[in-house]
């Protein structure tokens, strides 16, 4: 990831695309142009790489000049494009090819045509390395295309951002979104994590995504994934994690506007925490930390059992079946406690003590991630 200005971006087509990409047009422009002396014509200032890249790459006699035109503010394109450098020499009867960096709204293409409009060429031929078409509004043919790209903003490879980012050798994109605080939230039966979890979500504004609530809120609304989910319940098969994850997809786009999300009883296997980092890859995020509540054994047999004395809960009342449990809890999690470890992303938390304790350790462990 990278920081222009105030805006984060992540890498999104290396150096070695953008190059297979320019050397495709390239062999494709000389196949169609032939032993006709080609002038390149580049848009400054987003261009001059591509010119560049591309003239190396061109196999045949050429020529090469350039016009300038300005019409990006910030990140969006203006209709008001401004030519700061027409052109400088007679093109009649040419075979002119006009090399863009990018096509997005069209506009500065629209200008290009207007500046050759009266200029006797004998062919005009636009050719450009990216190319957004949910952006393009004008109907001027494009005959060739590096690289079709969705319609966010991108810089590097000559593209910049409010001046930065022209030299950056690969192309970046926009992080729409710019932080979120995305906690895996871990602790055995027994050592308050549905109580820290509310203090969490408040504290930070996160969301809590249990994943127990999200289950039972799918199968009672009978939603599609819900019923999905159900039908391998009844067989007392495992549901599928595609299912959870889409589930759980479901969730985090019902919030999109939040902060965070906190995690909990998800994810349970190595195959789950990757599907997670997939889910919020793609929504421009990641996990920031697996926070665990770490409570010694026999603190927790002695919690859980008086806690089944008070609540009646079954499986808070015999000590084998807790212990059991807890055991259970760290033969699943420690496979997780290594790959979070891995992206150095494990934190145990000291989870005896006051609740308030606690909560001041895990706001610790937060306000520094
Ligand atoms: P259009 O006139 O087609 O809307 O936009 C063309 C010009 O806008 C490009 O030459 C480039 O200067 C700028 N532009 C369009 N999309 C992007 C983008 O995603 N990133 C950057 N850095 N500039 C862009
Ligand atoms: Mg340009």
């Amino acid at each position: 990831m990278i920081k222009l200005h105030d805006k984060y971006f992540k890498p999104f087509i290396s150096a070695k695309e953008i190059d297979a990409a320019m050397q495709r047009m390239a062999n494709d422009i000389a196949d169609d142009i032939g032993d006709e002396i080609p002038v390149f014509v580049g848009i400054l200032n987003g261009s001059f790489m591509v010119v560049s890249d591309f003239v190396k790459k061109y196999p045949k006699p050429c020529e090469v000049t350039f016009i300038k035109l300005a019409s990006y503010e910030g990140v969006k394109s203006t209709e008001d494009i401004q030519r700061l450098i027409g052109l400088t020499q007679d093109l009649t009867g040419r075979t002119v090819v006009i090399l863009e960096d990018i096509i997005d709204t069209g506009n500065t293409l629209a200008e290009v045509h207007r500046i050759f409009k009266n200029e006797e060429v004998k062919s005009l031929k636009i050719a450009t390395l990216f190319y957004k078409p949910e952006a393009y509004k004008k109907d001027f043919k494009l005959h060739y295309i590096g690289i079709e790209i969705p319609n966010k903003f991108i810089v590097g490879y000559g593209l910049d951002y409010n001046g930065l980012g022209r030299n950056i050798p690969e192309v970046y994109q926009i992080k729409e979104t710019q932080f979120m605080t995305n906690l895996v939230l871990f602790g055995p039966p027994g050592a308050g994590k549905g109580t820290q979890a509310e203090f969490l979500k408040d504290k930070y504004n996160l969301v809590h995504i249990s994943t127990g609530d999200v289950f039972r809120f799918n199968i009672k609304n009978e939603t599609a994934l819900g019923m999905l989910a159900k039908s391998y319940m009844d067989k007392g098969a495992l549901v599928p994690d595609q299912v959870t994850i889409d589930m759980l997809n479901a969730e985090v786009e019902k919030n999109s506007g939040a902060k965070g999300f906190i995690f909990d009883g998800f994810p349970r296997t190595n195959a789950q925490a990757e599907a997670l980092d997939k889910l919020l890859e793609s929504k421009d995020s990641s996990i920031n930390a697996m926070v665990a509540l770490e409570v010694d054994d026999e603190i927790l047999v002695e919690r859980l059992i008086g806690r089944g004395k008070t609540s009646g809960r079954a499986d808070d009342a015999d000590e084998s079946i807790i212990r059991n449990r807890i055991k259970e809890y760290y033969d699943k999690t420690a496979i997780l406690k290594d790959y979070y470890s891995a992206q150095n992303k494990y934190y145990g938390v000291d989870g005896v003590g006051s609740i308030e304790d606690i909560t001041v350790r895990l706001s610790g462990v937060i306000d520094k991630l």
